[in-house]
């Protein structure tokens, strides 16, 4: 079957999903202007029991926009943000785009060589960050900022989590921090240094209008490694992103306008984060229930207190919630969709999940590149267990010959391409990259992939990560699903290490179900009787976690690096 004519997953299309989607020509911020005109005294967020009406968000962006226009930010300037899961980061976000500016999403747990490395990429002419992050970001401007690495950075205007917590926690808060030495002195009115606060405050009520064309204007430069690895910012346009929100609520089409409350712990900084919880929450004039960092027992309270209907996140944290020892004693009932993405989900979780809750727990796929969401299965209908599942509507999708390029047919093993509405422009002044994976408007994932008869998608690999062992491929997530299958083993990473003998031999990372002990021969015995031997690992190490992104992705990378440093625990 040649792939690139037939589109076999049409036909398993909800017959509530519209095959061929509209895309409004508008800007990312007319979501809010659009929420803020029908919805104006829903809640919009929520944040430790402070809640804001979709007026007030829209006030509060304006001021934000204002200000930044009045610091001199003009159409087409970057503004980063560096904040955990706050109202700040959402408010920052709708101002700069009001503003008519690009936003640059920064993550918080970046180190002082990261973060020079990407505010001088991206030219930042401002940047929106936490009194507890500003020390880093001083190191990185140095003592004369003007002169220093990064002088395109005149302005860091300084929020603290105090400014959007109610009363008295806001009062609480200072002593808190006093208490525990977390007091950071900020230079206010030196290098640019503004308070967040004192910017709202003064600024005019209504920014300048800067008119946006959809198509061509960038919203976002959101960085990623990419299939390279070398940090690089891909350019968003506006329609983009509105493309990805409209495509993933179509999907999700028992939504309701005004009703949805989503429980953000995945980060907004990240794109699946931004994407599926703020611009879909936001154009479904929904609740963003917002939490700051992924906290186990404050996700199940928030659960029991706030009642969230849609959870998007990654396998680690319904990992971590399905192995919490009180779970029983909660009541997690009122959510009804989750949809996990960034890595592959363990299919037991699946179902555990879904037993517990009640509700539908479904895999999907995106990458960075593609704003990101590309497949997800169908939450009410047919889906397939361990695949990522259908193009989503406007989403073209086809496996390629890694080498040649020729499209491959149903059941072949290559490269996934995808194309759609949500896919970049291109990489940040980096054309020789851009044209390295986008081929015709065909964007090359770096991801091995397979598609079905039916048109579901399954990942098999990254292309980077397949260990070549003796000649033979082996795909270190199926090793990895084996070994998740053993009740005892809670998280599992495969590399490749060096082997004398066949190039490459196979290592696993093991980190054990509390209580358990489990030998390296019974894991050994487990592999083997569900693996074909060239693929059983040779090595086993136990260890007590595995490195993590924020977004819960084990990082091979790292693994690989440990590796070679000698520093691994074996
Ligand atoms: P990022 O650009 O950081 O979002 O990373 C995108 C990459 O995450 C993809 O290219 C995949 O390698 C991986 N990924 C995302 N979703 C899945 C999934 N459901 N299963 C396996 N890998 C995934």
């Amino acid at each position: 079957m040649e792939q690139a004519q037939g589109r076999p997953w049409l036909r398993h299309y909800p017959n509530e999903v519209a095959q061929a989607i509209e895309i409004p020509d508008i800007g990312v911020a007319d979501l809010l202007l659009q929420a803020a005109g029908n919805y104006g005294d829903h809640e919009a967020l929520q944040f430790y029991g402070k809640k804001t009406s979709y007026r007030q968000l829209l006030n509060a962006a304006r001021r934000m926009a204002a200000g930044l226009q009045g610091i001199g930010i003009d159409k087409g300037d970057r503004v980063a943000i560096m904040l955990p899961n706050c109202p700040q980061t959402v408010i920052a976000y709708f101002g700069a785009l009001l503003a008519g500016a690009v936003v640059v999403m920064t993550n918080p747990l970046y180190v002082e060589r990261e973060l020079e490395h990407q505010l001088r990429d991206c030219g930042a002419k401002a940047i929106v960050t936490l009194d507890l992050l500003y020390p880093r970001l001083a190191k990185v401007r140095g003592a004369e900022p003007e002169q220093g690495s990064l002088p395109e950075l005149r302005y860091a205007i300084v929020t603290s989590i105090m400014d959007a917590l109610p009363f008295p926690l806001n009062m609480l808060y200072p002593l808190k921090q006093r208490r525990s030495g977390q007091h950071p002195v900020i230079p206010y009115g030196q290098h640019g240094v503004i308070s967040y606060r004192k910017l709202l405050a003064s600024a005019a009520a209504l920014p300048t209008e800067r008119a946006v064309d959809p198509a061509r204007d960038i919203a976002l430069l959101q960085y990623t490694g990419g299939t390279t690895g070398m940090p690089k910012g891909v350019m968003l346009t506006h329609r983009n992103l509105v493309a990805n929100a409209v495509q993933t609520a179509v999907w999700c089409y028992k939504m309701k306008d005004g009703c949805e409350k989503f429980l953000a712990a995945l980060p907004l900084f990240h794109v699946f984060g931004l994407t599926v919880l703020m611009n879909q929450s936001v154009m479904r004039a929904g609740t963003l229930v917002l939490l700051p960092r992924f906290e186990i027992e404050a996700v199940l309270q928030t659960i029991r207190k706030v009642k969230p209907t849609i959870f998007p996140g990654a396998p680690t944290m319904y990992i971590a919630l399905m192995n919490h020892k009180d779970l029983h004693k909660y009541d997690l009932s009122s959510i009804e969709v989750c949809v996990s993405g960034a890595a592959p989900l363990p299919l037991e979780v699946q179902e555990r999940f879904e037993a517990i809750t009640g509700g539908r727990l479904i895999e999907g796929y995106g990458l960075t590149e593609a704003s990101p969401v590309t497949h997800a299965n169908p939450i009410w209908h047919t889906r397939k267990i361990g695949a990522i599942g259908l193009p989503l509507p406007g989403t073209e999708a086809r496996i390629v010959h890694v080498d040649t390029g020729e499209t491959l047919s149903a059941g072949e093993i290559g490269e996934l391409a995808v194309r759609g509405p949500q896919v970049m422009l291109g990489y940040w002044n980096r054309s020789e990259e851009t044209s390295s994976v986008l081929r015709d408007g065909w964007l090359h994932t770096g991801d091995l992939a397979m598609m079905d008869e039916d048109g579901f998608f399954t990942i098999v690999d990254r292309i980077k990560d397949v260990i070549i062992a003796g000649g033979f491929n082996v795909y270190p997530r199926e090793i990895e699903e084996v070994l998740y299958e053993h009740p005892g083993v809670q998280h599992a990473a495969v590399i490749g290490v060096k082997d004398p003998y066949r190039g490459e031999s196979v290592k696993a990372f093991i980190v054990l179900r509390g209580g358990t002990s489990i030998s390296r021969m019974q894991l050994d015995r487990w592999c083997r009787d569900r693996l074909a031997p060239y693929k059983v690992p040779h090595h086993y190490v136990f260890r007590d976690e595995l490195p993590m992104s924020m977004i819960g992705k084990v990082l091979r990378r790292k693994l690989h690096e440990e590796e070679y440093a000698g520093d691994n625990r074996d």
